[in-house]
């Protein structure tokens, strides 16, 4: 008797240990089982019709941008817009790792959890996603950016709906080049440059340093200097691209004064400036509809005098993302509230309901509403004294704010500019890169312009 229940005990342990593993495992599967069905290296998956994605993606007026047919997965019949959505929708691969195809293989693809890919054909309908990008404003913005790099993106300020979000170098993903991985012509075509890519963001940044400054004292806005096109700042000189004479905040922005920024920097010192830029959203990621961006940094550490200086004119090594500069403009044009964009209107499931993440980063207050209402003001003066509101758009009212960034690399400047439309009806924010354009105002506005120009076109009728 002793002996059989001496025996029996490793017996009910091995019992319990299997239970306990096959309960660990069903747990997972019922978590990771359509991850893992439709991993792009599940190889006997991914050659069988069952993989295909089936779902449809439309952009916000239900025009099809990618569907299925045949078994074989085709792309909008405009090559420009294949090209423009590219880094939005991803091809038929998995490289670019932030597009919709990418993130979002297992919805499209119709995974079933009880029948897994071995469903009936009518139940293998996959969800069709609704973006909110408008297609005609993404061909805009790839025409506007002709053959230089860059990204633009455009986004609904009240809402949070991106309208246009486009990256180059791209290439048709009906067409994959057979030489994208050694031609330089396509190097970093993988990457979404409006979300993924960060850059120094010259005199964009002018736009922190001076929201620094208010927060500190609204009354900084009078604070007079006279520039002489120089400074001295830790006994090494900081330029301006000209001499401004005697100005104030407001003067000093229109006609982006290094020396007036740098040496408010300096004065304002480097915990308030740090605190200001991660308000803004510096040294921190955003996310949204399973998106996580690239952070954009400010650290100011280990810089000297001068160095710091440089900073708060977007200099040193400051780096943005165009997705975050646009968010900042975003917050300006709000009051001071940002709000958080979004590129997925809704996940369709055949069942009906929808499967779109509510995991969007929350929105931020990232400085007083007499701040934001102020550098709103000093925008508005700045295009319409220095840009000239109809080079920018014949159709909006555009507050804005350019910025041309030295590069390490020897190359021409980076050229920048990020704003908002002053209309109730239009309400947009936007950032604009446009790599080694040399100058904000002759490469970068009319880009913005031509995109802003297409978006009012676009929502006219929304
Ligand atoms: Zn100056």
């Amino acid at each position: 008797m002793r002996k059989t229940r001496f025996r029996s005990f490793p017996v009910l342990m091995i019992t319990l240990a299997f239970f306990a593993g096959l309960i660990y495992f069903i747990i997972n599967l019922a978590i990771h089982s359509a991850e893992w069905a439709s991993m792009p290296y599940n190889g006997h998956l991914s050659d069988s019709d069952a993989m295909e994605m089936t779902g449809t993606i439309t952009d916000r007026n239900g025009v099809v941008l990618a569907k299925t047919e045949n078994g074989k997965r085709i792309y909008n019949q405009d090559e420009d817009i294949r090209r423009a959505c590219l880094h939005v929708i991803g091809d038929d691969s998995v490289n670019i790792s932030t597009a919709i195809q990418t993130l979002y293989r297992s919805e499209l693809s119709g995974y079933n959890f009880i029948l897994g890919l071995g469903a009936p054909d009518f139940l293998q309908k996959g969800a069709d996603i609704e973006l909110t990008i408008d297609s005609e404003v993404q061909k805009a913005a790839y025409r506007a950016l002709g053959d230089y790099r860059g990204a633009v993106i455009v986004y609904n300020y009240k809402t949070g709906e991106v309208i246009c979000m486009v990256s180059t170098p791209t290439y048709d993903p009906e067409n994959v080049p057979e030489d994208i991985d050694t031609n330089d012509e396509y190097e970093g075509a993988y990457i979404n440059r409006t979300i993924s890519a960060s850059y120094p963001p010259g005199s964009t940044f002018k736009l922190v340093t001076a929201s620094a400054a208010l927060e500190e004292d609204p009354d900084n806005e009078n604070r007079e200097y006279d520039c002489i096109g120089y400074t001295e700042i830790g006994g090494k000189t900081i330029n301006c691209y000209s001499v401004s004479g005697h100005i104030d905040m407001t003067g000093a922005l229109m006609n982006s004064c290094n020396a007036y920024f740098a040496e408010l920097t300096v004065d304002l010192g480097k915990d308030c400036m740090l605190k200001q830029a991660e308000k803004m959203g510096f040294n921190s990621s955003w996310k949204f509809d399973g998106i996580e961006t690239a952070k954009s940094s400010y650290d100011v550490s280990e810089a000297d005098e001068n160095a710091f200086a440089w900073s708060g004119v977007g200099q040193y090594t400051v780096l943005e993302s165009p997705i975050n500069m646009a968010i900042r403009s975003c917050a300006i044009a709000n009051g001071g509230k940002s709000v958080t964009p979004e590129l997925i209107m809704n996940i369709n499931t055949l069942f009906g309901g929808s499967l779109k993440q509510n995991d969007s980063s929350p929105s931020k207050t990232m400085m007083s509403k007499e701040t934001a209402d102020k550098l709103a003001d000093m925008m508005d003066y700045t295009v319409e004294n220095s840009y000239g509101k109809g080079y920018f758009s014949n159709y909006l009212d555009v507050c804005a704010k350019t910025g041309t960034a030295e590069v390490s690399d020897d190359g021409l400047a980076h050229a920048w500019v990020t704003g908002f439309t002053k209309d109730e009806d239009c309400p947009l924010a936007f950032a604009v890169i446009v790599e080694h354009g040399n100058s904000g105002y002759q490469a970068a506005i009319p880009v913005a312009g031509a995109v802003l120009d297409a978006a009012a076109e676009a929502l006219e009728g929304d």
